[in-house]
């Protein structure tokens, strides 16, 4: 091991991205006996815990309650948090290299993925990703509005945000009331005019990206019902073949309950999500005031590649579906980081098990990655545990080799106050995260979020 990693002279790292993926590493790197480590954690918000806050669905209360274990890790003497501490704006590469051994990236994927067809550009047609950090409360997000006078509206994807979306616009105002969804977006969905929500797979129902608790939920809203067709359930042959040849008991089970929704979950409800499969919308077309009004769609079926991939491919069939609102849900993509190694194609920190390589392929000394801007956008939360466990061991293992940045300084609290007066330390975080859950307690609410820098600011008298 190396000559520092003592009581003393710690191990000194830096963390970019306060969201599960960099809390995971960072109790990781604590759980390191052999070396001691001190960690900063810097995050462009001046808020803790990225997707967990901005991310999962405000009536999914139980699966934040993961921020206990992140509070239990940043309750170590040896952590600190830079909340409202921009990477590639307050602080560069260079800086951090001038104060830590390692640096490790958990910046994550916010950008949305495009659909890449006419008028994706039109008003009313949004990102999921937007929609979800409007109604998440994220200061970057919260000037956003949504024309919820429409009455149909389209999702695109059946993945689990895809899902989040269509239930938050299906449920009724009791069901969000008792939430921490931000007070505006309660407002505006209070006064929502959507009746019908279209969910569209491009593939078949075997192969939605949705998880099984998810689509369930679908059919156990209050007043809406979910709907499957029974033309769109029928497996088509490679589908077939291919859960015969790896049966797979979830996707059953998945099957099951998307074909107990023909007919309907819950006929005579006020709103109804329609979940269509092999459906793809070609084009989206205005309206005589500019918004989308309508959506062309073509009928895909299935094909089986030469990789055993079953893929959506176009037939002639198509449609004019009138939709007044679409929100696009088809993944997404991580942002470069200034000096930092990107594969533009797979939108992550070009990266072998963490270690950022350059272009070249060699390792850049002394940095690493976890999280969805390592991985890209997959799993739940709790993947981004093993993933930084991987990540880390690379760290430990380069330490003991020799193979890390050797700073010459050793705090960065005076440089950080000097490019960025305003930011925020975990103290202030508790202190946030007490007010507004006093303020949601006096409603029947978690909370209140807090929405803007600003009103967090003066929430602390700072
Ligand atoms: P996702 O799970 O990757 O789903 C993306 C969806 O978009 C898929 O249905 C995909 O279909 C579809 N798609 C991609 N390109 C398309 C195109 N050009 N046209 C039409 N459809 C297209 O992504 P996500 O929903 O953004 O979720 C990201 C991650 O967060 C996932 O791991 C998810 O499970 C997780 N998450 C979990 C929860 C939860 O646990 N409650 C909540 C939210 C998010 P194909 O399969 O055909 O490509």
């Amino acid at each position: 091991m190396p000559e520092f990693g003592t009581e003393e002279n710690p191990w000194r790292i830096a963390i970019v991205g306060a969201g599960p993926a960099g809390f995971y590493a960072a109790e990781h790197f604590f759980k390191q006996s052999e070396c001691v480590a001190h960690v900063d954690l810097f995050d462009r918000l001046p808020t803790p815990f990225g997707l967990v806050r901005s991310g999962v669905a405000p009536d999914h209360e139980k699966i934040k309650n993961v921020t206990r274990v992140f509070d239990k890790t940043a309750s170590n003497p040896r952590f600190r948090f830079f909340g409202n501490v921009e990477f590639g704006k307050h602080l560069f590469l260079a800086d951090l290299q001038k104060f830590y051994h390692q640096v490790y990236f958990s910046t994550g994927s916010l950008v949305d993925r495009k659909l890449g067809i006419p008028g994706e550009e039109l008003a009313r047609s949004h990102s999921a990703t937007e929609f979800v950090a409007w109604y998440n409360g994220h200061p970057d997000f919260r000037h956003l509005s949504f024309d919820l006078s429409q009455e149909t509206v389209a999702v695109v994807g059946v993945g689990n945000v895809a899902v989040d979306v269509a239930r938050i616009l299906c449920k009724t105002v009791d069901e969000l009331k008792h939430t921490d969804i931000a007070d505006y977006a309660l407002d505006a969905l209070s006064k929502s005019k959507v009746k019908d929500v279209i969910l569209m797979g491009r593939r078949g129902p075997s192969q939605a990206a949705f998880s099984l608790k998810e689509i369930k939920e679908m059919g156990e809203l209050e007043d809406a019902s979910s709907v499957t067709l029974p033309e769109e359930m029928a497996l088509d042959v490679y589908s077939a073949k291919a859960l015969e040849e790896n049966p797979d008991r979830m996707t059953e089970k998945t099957l099951e309950v998307l074909n107990a929704m023909i007919g309907g979950s819950k006929p005579g409800a006020a709103r109804t999500c329609h979940v269509r499969f092999l459906v793809s919308p070609t084009a989206l077309h205005p309206g005589p005031d500019g918004g989308v009004s309508s959506m062309s769609v073509v009928r895909n079926k299935i094909e089986s590649s030469s990789s055993g991939r079953l893929s959506a491919s176009m037939t002639d069939e198509t449609f004019e579906w009138p939709v007044g609102l679409v929100f696009r849900s088809v993944g997404y993509r991580g942002e470069a980081l200034p000096d930092v190694p990107f594969r533009e194609d797979w939108g992550v920190i070009r990266n072998e098990n963490g270690r950022v390589v350059t272009d070249s392929g060699s390792p850049l000394l002394g940095c690493y990655t976890g999280g969805w801007i390592k991985r890209g956008p997959s799993g739940v939360i709790g993947t981004n545990k093993p993933d930084a466990v991987e990540s880390v061991s690379c760290m430990v293992e380069d330490l003991s080799s020799g193979k890390h940045l050797s700073p010459s300084e050793s705090d960065i609290a005076a440089l950080v106050k000097q490019r960025q007066p305003a930011s925020f330390s975990y103290d202030d975080w508790l202190e946030l995260d007490r007010v507004e859950s006093e303020r949601g307690e006096a409603v029947g609410r978690p909370r209140i979020k807090f929405t803007s820098c600003e009103e967090m600011t003066a929430a602390l008298g700072k």
